[in-house]
């Protein structure tokens, strides 16, 4: 199983797949440690406890039909060449034609922009969405929602301050095939054994494999 957010290491530093999904190493940073505690907070706070929702696949399939749905409730995965890849979406929403994956990122400070890291990792969702499937889970059970080919995709991602979780950046894309196959084609060269170089960046700098890399 290849986690969907793997596609945020790959934009950010090919090397960095090699050495977190074919090396095995880990590396979690105080950052990555407050960005889950972050979500968590989100979850806990702004979501209630998550329950069946009777009629959700139905309903998801409906052209003209708005829904929201709970947070991190939902599952995607999808294979390709061999691979599984999954992951979990923090925020679900269904405009008529239109399904928008929301992902919240907690930083420092904001670009302002799409960045490679944040438009790979989401395209992933939304590939899972139009060829994988998607699965809703409560606490005791889980539907089968499965994928939705005909629909328009499109990610939007919500920055907020790491330390006080004030709204500092909004995002938004649409999903476009031609623009992810290239990440998703690479990262599947990476895991077949192609090792990428080592670079030497600034990005090394900020990178939690510094110690590692070479
Ligand atoms: S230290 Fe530099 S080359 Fe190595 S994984 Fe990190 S960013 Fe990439």
């Amino acid at each position: 199983m290849v986690p969907i957010s793997a596609f945020a290491s790959l934009g950010y530093c090919e090397r960095q797949v090699y050495l977190s999904l074919v090396r095995g190493i880990r590396a979690t940073t105080r950052a990555m440690r407050a960005g889950a505690a972050h979500h968590r907070i989100s979850e806990l706070t702004e979501e209630p406890r998550l329950r069946r929702l009777p009629g959700l696949r139905h309903w998801m399939r409906q052209r003209d039909s708005v829904l929201q749905l709970p947070r991190e409730s939902v599952f995607v995965r999808f294979r390709h060449a061999g691979y599984t890849f999954t992951g979990r979406i923090d925020l679900l929403i269904k405009r008529r034609n239109e399904l928008l994956v929301v992902d919240e990122k907690f930083v420092r400070r904001s670009y302002a922009r799409m960045m490679p890291s944040y438009r790979y990792q989401l395209s992933g969702y939304c590939h899972a969405l139009r060829y994988g499937c998607a699965t809703y889970r409560w606490e005791e059970g889980r539907e089968n929602l499965g994928r939705f080919p005909g629909c328009r995709l499109s990610y939007m991602v919500v920055e907020r301050h790491r330390g006080s979780r004030r709204r500092i950046g909004v995002m938004q894309e649409s999903y476009l095939e031609r623009r992810f196959l290239p990440a998703l084609r690479r990262m599947v060269e990476i895991l077949d054994g192609d090792i990428p170089e080592a670079v030497n960046s600034r990005r090394c700098t900020f990178c939690r494999f510094r110690e590692v890399c070479r």
